[in-house]
């Protein structure tokens, strides 16, 4: 489970961006594509956080649709996973969002 170790890193670099204040909430970008559960996330964010700084932060995921262009015909369309394919029958697509995970907000007071 790979989402731990990811978690971890989430976690701190929240509590160092924090230094010290209270973290309220922090809202994460998850993309479909990047390989990441958000429940997973979810469940390790509470694990990571018991006992630090971010014990009882609320954690908001937020999911980013995969999308994809076409190296061919330069169309672009939803892309579900990586097999994905156009409609001019290129499967040359290169994945333009979807891919990544970043912390879009820290809440603190
Ligand atoms: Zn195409």
């Amino acid at each position: 489970m790979h989402e731990l170790g990811i978690t971890q890193s989430i976690v701190e670099i929240c509590s160092a961006q924090a230094a010290g204040a209270r973290v309220i909430r922090v809202t994460l970008e998850i993309g479909k594509l990047s390989a990441v559960l958000p429940d997973a996330i979810r469940f390790c964010f509470d694990v990571c956080t018991q006992g630090t700084e971010l014990d009882g932060t609320q954690l908001q995921i937020v999911e980013v649709p995969g999308r994809g262009r076409c190296r061919r015909c330069g169309c672009e369309m939803c892309m579900d996973d990586f097999l994905a394919s156009c409609t001019c029958g290129s499967i040359d697509i290169q994945c333009v969002a979807g891919e990544t995970l970043r912390i879009k907000e820290m809440e603190v007071v």
